[in-house]
């Protein structure tokens, strides 16, 4: 094994009892979506973290977003590899007191452990591993967006990472590993929608007969719009939460609907939109109204020949380090690793620790994939090099 790449590794081992108190740190500053100063109190913490290692941090102000972080390590004049992630979680304020960070039997737990605090960590050790070995052939850059969570709806964050990424030669996102060993190389976009009807609201006895039922109009819709579900080229629409009316003996003059689609190709967007306005327009009851909402959205990470080539030198680096065989993963939910496509540059996702129960009370992390993964990330930047 070449010398820099044992280095990393040695620093990686010999930092396992710091990794693990700053993952704790990391995950003790609640960062939900919504908390801007969790969140920026991440990225600050993440800042002083990579002044140690000489690089050039920069804290991008979001007025209604968690701040977003970019990072460059390293001063060779060359195309930077790009490590990808995000600082804020899916967990509410408040969170933390009852799911404080513990280590259990080899797992931890705490909100955002996985999802992705952990990968945050092997981020940060990956990038301090290679400045100590004295990788030199490209600089890295951390990209890290605060509000990936909620699609980035309330920043230009998603513009701002296909900025930042272009001219980079590969992308590897921390994103939440998996533990089947999967390696991520597509994963469907994402868009929601918001229906709200209006009828007329009577009493069902006395006049039932000028009543407009909204909950019969939106039941047509309902059903129209799953309709709309093509197996095929794989896009999904999924009701998932319906609302209406407000009590039995009244015709119901409200009803809602929130819509999840889940689609492959990034150019299919606008006819998915097409589809659901046609939906929205259509009265199958007279006299009612509908007002139609796009709500958070992400775009396909695009399956490409250059994924797979980079998903070879993943695989490679595990044959290398003599682990089980990693295989190329297709996911149905989104990640900024679609931004990294879409700016021309290979990407591979689910790069961080390995764990489970994603998003749920339960979520956890297996703690000897931190250090697995964190050496698999520093081989895998330097064979991009060779391997290719
Ligand atoms: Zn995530």
């Amino acid at each position: 094994m070449d010398n820099v790449k044992q280095k990393a590794f040695d620093f990686i081992d010999n930092h396992h009892e710091e990794m693990m108190s700053l993952w704790e740190k990391l995950v003790s500053i609640e960062s939900g979506s919504l908390n801007k100063r969790g969140i920026d109190a991440v990225a600050e913490e993440i800042k002083n973290q990579l002044d140690g290692i000489g690089a050039s941090t920069t804290i991008i102000s979001m007025d209604k977003a968690g701040n977003m972080l970019t990072s460059l390590s390293g001063k060779v004049k060359a195309a930077p590899v790009l490590i990808l992630g995000h600082m804020d979680t899916v967990f509410a304020d408040g969170t933390l007191k009852n799911q404080p960070f513990i280590v259990k039997e080899g797992k931890a737990y705490g909100p955002g452990i996985l999802d992705m605090k952990g990968g945050i960590v092997i981020a940060l050790y990956v990038m301090k591993a290679l400045h100590y070995a004295g990788y030199a052939v490209r600089p890295v850059k951390l990209i890290l967006a605060g509000d990936e969570e909620i699609g980035h709806r309330n920043s230009d964050a998603a513009k701002r990472i296909i900025e930042e990424a272009s001219g980079a030669v590969a992308a590897f996102n921390c994103e939440t590993g998996f533990l089947d060993n999967g390696i991520v190389v597509q994963r469907k976009g994402s868009a929601v929608f918001k229906m709200d009807v209006t009828g007329i609201a009577v009493h069902a006895g006395n006049e039932p007969e000028k009543g407009r039922s909204a909950i019969l109009e939106i039941a047509h819709k309902v059903i129209a719009i799953q309709n709309l579900t093509d197996w095929k080229k794989g896009t999904t629409f999924n009701v998932g939460v319906i609302s209406g009316g407000t009590v039995v003996n009244a015709v119901p003059g409200q009803a809602s609907i929130q819509i999840d689609v889940r689609y492959v190709e990034p150019d299919y967007l606008d006819h998915i939109c097409e589809q659901i306005e046609n939906i929205a327009n259509k009265k199958y009851v007279s006299d009612t109204t509908t007002t139609l909402t796009q709500l958070a959205g992400f775009s396909p990470m695009k399956h490409t020949a250059e994924n797979d080539a980079l998903f070879e030198v993943v695989k490679k680096t595990y044959a290398e380090l003599q682990l089980a065989a990693p295989y190329a993963k297709i996911v149905g939910g989104g990640s900024d690793s679609a931004y990294a496509v879409i700016a021309g540059v290979p990407a591979v996702c689910a790069m961080g620790v390995k764990g489970g129960k994603n998003h749920s009370p339960q979520e956890f992390a297996v703690v000897d994939t931190l250090f697995e993964r964190a050496k698999i990330l520093a081989a895998c930047i330097i064979n991009r090099d060779t391997c290719l």
